[in-house]
């Protein structure tokens, strides 16, 4: 049953928006000098939270010269214990300022509390006071050899995981000694913004970081600059290509963290109840808005059935609403366009014969939204079954025997994540060792830590963030 609770709505006053921002250039907010403005929105209300420069490519070239000066007059040259220092500092200042970046990431963002709370800020955090840690010990980072970093990073990253992404791409290349110019996505820049305040806070040498906010140009502007030694992108698998064609001769270093279409495989053994939650968290988690989302569940024939009744259960009971509300499991879309994506992709699966389901939920009236949806039907060919849709949409395709779930789940031009649930402990082994997936969860879905690389095979990508890969990724 679905119990009623009253509206516990999380405080937006601890969060001091601006009406409007600058660049984070050399240590301080400047504005563009040829760019122009544009405006970030509340996708749970459409209500214009404030306007955000978009760098233009002289405000690009001056970041990128900032980040040049501050790597090699200071960062370059500091002890890595000194290093260590200040990302030990700006992961306490994150910690301290938690409930902040929380809720400016659920306002700007759409996602529910609970999960910028209880996941993206804490794992942010725990990024820094990670690679902290290794910034001293780069020697042993990689055997048998004397590491360099490489200079300044160029990174741009999407809007779903905004700090955390930030987080990501920022504390190895911090802990590694370069510097970095990073663009957070058009939709979710106030974070990113928040965090540079951070790092004036932390008194963090001017240029080791530099925000730059802006859409795509800005984006392709920064990789494209001759000044930066590594570019580091996540986002969508036809902008990874655009990026990879465009440096490719260029000597940039380059990782890329695309899309994916990961199958969760559940067999006739595996504990259902505990399935059914794994597969609600792999595809409602943030909206279905992860890279990593299992959003192709593949159960066996024998159980299809029961499997399917306790999932449309379970999903009567999820809670669709106010992110800010601490009962919230399921938030707004980010954006107009990505609703409107996931609006067509769910209609071509409803056209190719595909049966649509969703539980009965009220959506609010303003703002971006789509109720958690199942399709059943689904087969192989199907567009659904195949494209990323990035949306809570869950496709559901039957299998027989473990070598058919193998063959299903690794039909796929991606090969980010991959899930099995089973009792057998044999069978996870066998199954991790034939899925073409850079992480395979067992009898568990989204899980993160830092000190365990993440990426992808195929079209999800190349390189590795995350752990001790994370680091290689920024030394030479
Ligand atoms: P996107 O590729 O449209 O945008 C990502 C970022 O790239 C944004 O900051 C954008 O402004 C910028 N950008 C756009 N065009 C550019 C260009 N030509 N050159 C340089 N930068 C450019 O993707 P999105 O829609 O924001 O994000 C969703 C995608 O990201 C999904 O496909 C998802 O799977 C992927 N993603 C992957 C991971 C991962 O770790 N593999 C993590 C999160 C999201």
């Amino acid at each position: 049953m679905k119990f009623e609770y009253a509206p516990a709505p999380e405080s937006r006053a601890i969060v001091d928006i601006k009406s409007s921002y600058g660049l984070f250039v050399g240590g301080e907010f400047v504005d563009p000098v040829d760019g122009h403005r544009f405006k970030t929105v509340n996708p749970a209300t459409e209500e214009v939270l404030a306007e955000v420069s978009a760098a233009g490519p002289r405000d690009v070239d001056a970041a990128v010269q900032a980040a040049r000066g501050a790597y090699t007059r200071t960062w370059q040259r500091m002890r890595g214990a000194e290093r260590a220092k200040y990302l030990y500092r700006i992961a306490r200042i994150m910690q301290e300022r938690a409930r902040e970046l929380a809720v400016l990431e659920s306002i700007d963002n759409g996602k529910p509390i609970r999960e910028s709370r209880d996941v993206d800020v804490p794992l942010a955090a725990a990024h820094f006071f990670y690679y902290a840690g290794w910034a001293d010990k780069l020697g042993y980072a990689l055997s048998g050899r004397e590491p360099r970093p490489l200079g300044v990073a160029g990174q741009v990253i999407p809007w779903n995981f905004p700090l955390l992404m930030l987080a990501w791409k920022v504390a190895p290349a911090l802990a590694a000694g370069n510097t970095v110019v990073l663009k957070p996505a058009e939709t979710t820049p106030l974070s990113a913004l928040l965090f540079a305040e951070i790092c004036q806070q932390a008194d963090l040498p001017p240029g080791v970081v530099n925000i730059i906010t802006g859409a795509g140009d800005t984006g392709r502007a920064l990789v494209e600059h001759d000044g930066v030694d590594k570019v580091a992108f996540t986002g969508s698998t036809e902008v990874g290509k655009q990026i990879a064609r465009s440096v490719a001769g260029s000597g940039k270093k380059v990782t890329l963290e695309l899309g994916g279409k990961a199958a969760n495989v559940v067999f006739d053994d595996a504990p259902i109840d505990q399935a059914v939650e794994g597969i609600v968290d792999g595809i409602f988690f943030n909206q279905g808005h992860v890279c990593c989302a299992g959003s192709r569940l593949l159960v066996q024939e024998s159980v299809a059935e029961d499997v399917l009744s306790r999932l449309k259960y379970r999903l009567t009971t999820l809670r669709v609403g106010d992110p800010l509300d601490k009962n919230t499991d399921v938030g707004a879309i980010n954006s107009a366009a990505q609703l409107e994506r996931i609006r067509e992709l769910s209609a071509v699966g409803e056209a190719e014969g595909a049966q649509r389901w969703s539980p009965p939920c009220e959506l609010p009236e303003r703002g971006y939204w789509f109720p958690p949806t199942v399709f059943t039907g689904v087969s192989q060919a199907h567009r659904i079954a195949r494209e990323e849709i990035f949306g809570p949409v869950l496709s559901v395709l039957t299998f027989r025997t473990p070598a058919e779930a193998v063959d299903k789940a690794n039909n796929s031009p991606y090969g980010l994540s991959a899930g099995v649930w089973t009792d057998k402990g044999s069978r996870i082994l066998w199954m991790a060792q034939r899925l073409r997936a850079g992480v395979v969860w067992a009898n568990t879905f989204n899980r993160f830590d830092p000190g365990s690389p993440f990426g992808g095979y195929q079209e999800s990508g190349y390189g590795r963030e995350g752990g001790r890969h994370g680091l290689e990724a920024y030394l030479q």
